[in-house]
């Protein structure tokens, strides 16, 4: 669904990606991990161009991003191309972004039916049947600031899936979460993964990329140091850089 072909990408003069390249191919759970500031959240920004980049392919469903210009004046040139790889892929923040003065339904309704035009009837069935799939099917009417953290993370899930995406791209989910209300989340990823989703996850929490991915990638300042599926990267790391990181997180 998305492939990432060594992609460069700076903040100015700081270089933050220096030639990455990450395949998600259709039904894979892709992890990213690293330490903070080796670049995970700005790849997981490019894959769905919410950050420019300056050299390097990304390709969505075989089709690739059109460019124009060059190095820092390089932008997507097709708006349409933008605006139907984004709704595509659904973004889940750490701090699950709903909007406060809707409620848990109208936000999980909200983007299909001001950006994808939707019948009502039919996206509101939809958008209860995903608030039920996440386990929060009785908070239709309530407010976020009235839910806990882990209910407004799987309300930000559900408005995620009403997309009907192609992929969702995860930015540490789990991250503000209390422990306990962290294994919540964690059910919905791996009940997410286990049918066959498409997924990118950035995440700190190394149990739940060992359960739910398919390949695992270790970036290390802009680049990647190490990947492999969870068993070879988790069991038997090679690089010394992923194994001081490893015996660190533990
Ligand atoms: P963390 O685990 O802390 O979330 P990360 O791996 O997600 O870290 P990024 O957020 O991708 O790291 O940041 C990579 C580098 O880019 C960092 O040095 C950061 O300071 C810098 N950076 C990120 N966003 C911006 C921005 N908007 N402007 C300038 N520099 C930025
Ligand atoms: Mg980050």
């Amino acid at each position: 669904v998305i492939e990432i072909a060594n992609l460069h990408k700076a903040y100015g003069a700081l270089e933050v990606l220096k030639g990455v390249s990450i395949t998600a191919p259709k039904g894979h759970v892709i992890s990213l991990i690293g330490s903070s500031g080796s670049g995970k959240s700005t790849l997981l920004r490019c894959c769905n161009l919410l950050e420019d980049s300056q050299q390097g392919d990304i390709r969505f469903k075989g089709e690739p991003v059109l460019w124009k210009g060059q190095g820092h004046n390089r932008r997507p040139a097709d708006p349409a191309q933008v605006l139907r790889i984004r709704t595509n892929l659904s973004m889940v923040f750490q701090q699950f972004n709903l909007w406060a003065h809707m409620t848990i339904l109208q936000n999980v309704m909200e983007a299909p039916l001001t950006v994808l035009r939707r019948d009502r009837a039919e996206v509101e069935q939809a958008a209860r049947a995903y608030l039920d799939k996440v386990g929060i099917g009785d908070k239709c009417d309530v407010y976020p600031a009235q839910l806990s953290g882990g209910q407004q993370q799987r309300a930000a899930i559900a408005r995620g899936l009403c997309m009907e995406p192609e992929a969702l791209l995860f930015d540490e989910p789990t991250s503000a979460l209390d422990p306990e209300l962290e294994q919540e989340v964690v059910k919905v990823i791996k009940d997410l993964a286990a049918e066959g989703r498409t997924m990118i996850i950035v995440t700190h929490d190394m149990k739940l990329a060992h359960d739910v991915s398919d390949h695992v990638v270790f970036l290390h300042q802009g680049l990647i140091e190490e990947q492999g599926p969870p068993e070879t990267l988790f069991g038997a790391p090679k690089s010394e850089r992923l194994r001081g990181f490893l015996s660190a997180t533990h």
